[in-house]
């Protein structure tokens, strides 16, 4: 895990959103490798092993396929320019590292990957997680695995977390979000902006 990623992460308990303090063990160049993450309102603490945050979130499923090409992603994302963070979820992550070589110096973050999607950091960071454990407008952009796309929960998650006028992407049925206005929708994947 990307240790500035540490900066962005909210507690994934049910209580209103908080941010985690880091108390790392092993830290590589800039990515913790093993350590804990604790929580000041409810006092949960969660384990980063093998550099995944493990943030109660359930456990890799085999890969699935399908996920977007990264050049379709980088386009429907529609980013210019480095810095942040964009996540992918679930089988979404399949393509990152293609994502990641064209969206120069923009940090992914995986959430729920299947099997075979590790840590990178800096490139890719990997979370498990029942939500989108990053504070609310934090990320440049999301996209949604198939999977995820047509749960209301999961739509609702990647708004939640993305800026302002930035956008998600998913597969499948357009979804029906008041935090998000439908750009476009084609080929079985639609695009919105966050409100
Ligand atoms: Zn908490």
């Amino acid at each position: 895990m990307f240790i500035e990623l540490t900066d962005h992460l909210r507690c994934p308990a049910d209580h209103p959103e908080h941010y985690l303090v880091l108390l790392p063990d092993r830290i590589v160049e800039r990515s913790v490798l093993a350590g804990r993450l604790g929580c000041p309102v409810c006092g949960r603490t969660y384990a980063v092993a093998e550099g995944i945050a493990e943030l109660d979130g359930p456990p890799p499923g085999p890969p699935l396929g399908g996920a977007l090409d990264p050049a379709a992603m980088h386009v429907l994302l529609g980013l210019g320019g480095p810095g942040g963070y964009a996540a992918l979820v679930g089988s979404a992550a399949e393509s990152w590292r293609g994502l990641a070589e064209t969206l120069a110096g923009v940090a992914l973050v995986a959430v729920n990957p299947p099997v075979g999607v590790t840590d990178a950091a800096p490139l890719l960071s990997v979370v498990r997680a029942p939500l989108v454990p990053l504070k609310t407008r934090t990320l440049r952009g999301v996209v949604l695995g198939a999977e995820v796309s047509t749960d209301p929960h999961w739509v609702r998650e990647a708004a939640r977390a993305t800026l302002p006028g930035l956008r998600v992407v998913g597969q499948g049925r357009a979804p029906a979000v008041a935090e998000l206005e439908l750009l476009a929708s084609a080929d079985g994947h639609w695009v919105a902006a966050r409100r």
